[in-house]
């Protein structure tokens, strides 16, 4: 159940589900990724594990790191353009929590701001 993953753990998924829907129709793979995408989604995992922000990071699209390579960015943001607007039909449910982390991250940094 997505909703009592930790923060990076949601990511993931959501990211995850990004990279089989583009990887199906657009690279025609059934079950598995293939070679390209599965590399990805192996990255897009490390990344996360390895994250500055632990558990306070924000959604990729907005965090101030750019831990990918250029390669890999540009990659995952083809991907991003195409599965974005499509989550919201396939998978209604990961689209809202991603849009709720998004808030959620705004929220934290305007308390930071507040405070100093
Ligand atoms: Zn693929």
């Amino acid at each position: 159940m997505i909703f009592f993953k930790s923060r990076r753990q949601r990511e993931f998924i959501i990211v995850d589900t990004m990279i089989r829907m583009y990887c199906t129709k657009m690279h025609a793979s059934d079950q598995e990724l293939c070679s390209s995408c599965h590399d990805l989604q192996e990255y897009a995992r490390k990344r996360l594990d390895r994250c500055v922000f632990g558990e306070l990071k924000p959604v990729c699209r907005e965090c101030s790191v750019h831990c990918y390579s250029p390669q890999k960015r540009e990659q995952m943001r083809i991907i991003m353009r195409w599965a974005g607007p499509r989550m919201i039909y396939a998978h209604p449910v990961y689209a809202i929590i991603h849009l709720f982390d998004s808030r959620n991250r705004s929220t934290i940094d305007r308390t930071i701001i507040k405070s100093e």
